[in-house]
């Protein structure tokens, strides 16, 4: 009997190199170990079956790194805290997208960015983060690694190279006091809610400046914001790219699942931790973002259009302050190179300002018709906040204060509805 092809693993026809919205379709896959299905079926089962003892012996031996693989060998499947078809396909498509060599997948954004941490700090150890980040994030940052004795030191985004070497040698300097090492730079870019940037060349830079013998702190960003077509961590030096699953690339605002990807020499320590705390990804949620990728340049794409339409009908209309787009940073601002060096889209999703306060801002969410309320972005329907109240109520006034978090904010992150739509219902809603 003739053995099963691989699964299909080519990027190349000929000597083109295929786009990774085609790649989506079957990249990974090979019908013939599937029973011949077109599509990768759903392998809902924890455990998988050895043909031999010699085998499950083989496949242990690679799992848990107690040998080098033998010349085209690979490891086969175990149980699905360790591997899965499915999250197997799905991390060699997130890795297409990502310019990675690997990726994992995790069973939340947070479940992502929580491990890569463990995977490189320990007691003692300081960071450097950019701010404001992720509520989730932040948490993490400020109440649960300092129980563990891990001190991060924060810098504003707003802030720029200045504000971030700063933070480095403030980190360093306590790391010398703590007699641990500097374990990570972590940077969100663009930030949310106020689309301020990080420059991601620059926390390399630093990276390999706080180098010692026994290496130098892992550059973490997390690209939820723009990724994964919009913005790649890894060609502006990253070691990983964190991405949470949720937004964009679920893209149906059905799941959570998150990813990291990165070199496997970076991502090593992070599939042990990985397979340890089981914070890996589901399979059927992995089947779903399957089925996710295939469209997501096509709602990427859409979405980016519709947000340029609102943001542009906002910036005109005589009830709003201001429109917090990338798209619209002045040809002069600070931030204008490092966006077009780092961003290959605004995005879609913005802020904006009414005139007024709290009163006149819940006035306008509360009359939205087809926007729907609620917190969360990329997927295909139009939703609109309000930070202050909502995703960052728990930071204090006087910080939200200085990030520009104003009663007055709206965040809206834009659908693959017909713009025109959009605009109709913010039209009604800004004269209720
Ligand atoms: C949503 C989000 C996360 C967390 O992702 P979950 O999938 O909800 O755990 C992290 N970072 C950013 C920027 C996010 O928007």
């Amino acid at each position: 009997m003739a053995k099963p092809p691989k699964p299909y693993r080519s990027r190349k026809v000929g000597n083109r190199t295929l786009s990774p919205e085609t790649l989506m379709m079957g990249f990974g896959h090979s019908p013939a170990l599937s029973e011949g299905a077109l599509k990768l079926p759903l392998f809902q089962t924890s455990t998988f079956v050895f043909r031999t003892a010699e085998e499950g012996k083989a496949f242990f031996e690679l799992a848990y790194g107690l040998r080098e693989k033998h010349q085209g060998e690979e490891i086969g499947l175990i149980y699905s805290r360790i591997n899965n078809p499915n999250l197997e396909v799905l991390e060699d498509r997130l890795a297409v997208w990502d310019q990675a060599e690997k990726s994992l997948s995790f069973a939340s954004g947070m479940a992502a960015i929580s491990t890569a941490m463990w995977s490189y700090l320990r007691p003692r150890d300081t960071f450097v983060f950019s701010e404001p980040v992720y509520g989730g994030t932040e948490f993490l940052v400020h109440n649960i690694l300092p129980q563990f004795g891990i001190e991060g030191v924060g810098f504003m985004a707003e802030s720029g190279a200045d504000g971030f070497r700063e933070a480095a040698q403030k980190a360093v300097a306590l790391a010398g006091k703590t007699g641990g090492r500097v374990g990570v730079i972590y940077v969100e870019t663009p930030a949310n809610p106020t689309n301020g940037l990080v420059d991601i060349a620059l926390a390399r830079q630093l990276s390999e400046s706080m180098a010692t013998p026994a290496g130098r702190p892992a550059v973490l960003v997390d690209n939820t914001f723009l990724g994964p077509l919009w913005q790649t961590p890894l060609s502006l030096g990253a070691d990983l790219s964190i991405t949470s699953l949720t937004k964009y690339v679920g893209g149906h605002s059905d799941l959570i699942a998150g990813s990291v990807s990165g070199e496997e020499a970076w991502l090593a320590p992070v599939r042990v931790m990985r397979t340890i705390l089981g914070t890996m990804g589901d399979p059927h949620t992995a089947w779903l973002l399957l089925r996710s990728l295939e469209t997501l340049k096509l709602r990427m794409d859409a979405a980016a259009a519709g947000a340029k339409i609102v943001a542009e009908y906002l910036a005109n209309h005589p009830r709003v302050k201001s429109v917090w787009y990338l798209g619209f940073l002045p040809e002069d601002h600070p931030d204008r190179p490092l966006y077009e060096r780092q961003c290959r889209s605004p995005g879609s999703t913005f802020s904006f300002e009414v005139k007024g306060g709290e009163k006149e801002a819940f006035a306008v969410l509360n009359a939205l018709k087809v926007i729907k309320l609620a917190v969360s972005l990329g997927g295909t329907e139009t939703l609109a906040s309000h930070p202050a109240a909502m995703t960052h109520s728990d930071v204090p006034p006087e910080s939200r204060a200085r990030l520009g978090i104003t009663e007055a904010l709206i965040r809206l992150s834009i659908g693959v509805e017909d713009p025109a739509d959009l605009v109709a219902d913010l039209e009604q809603a800004l004269s209720a």
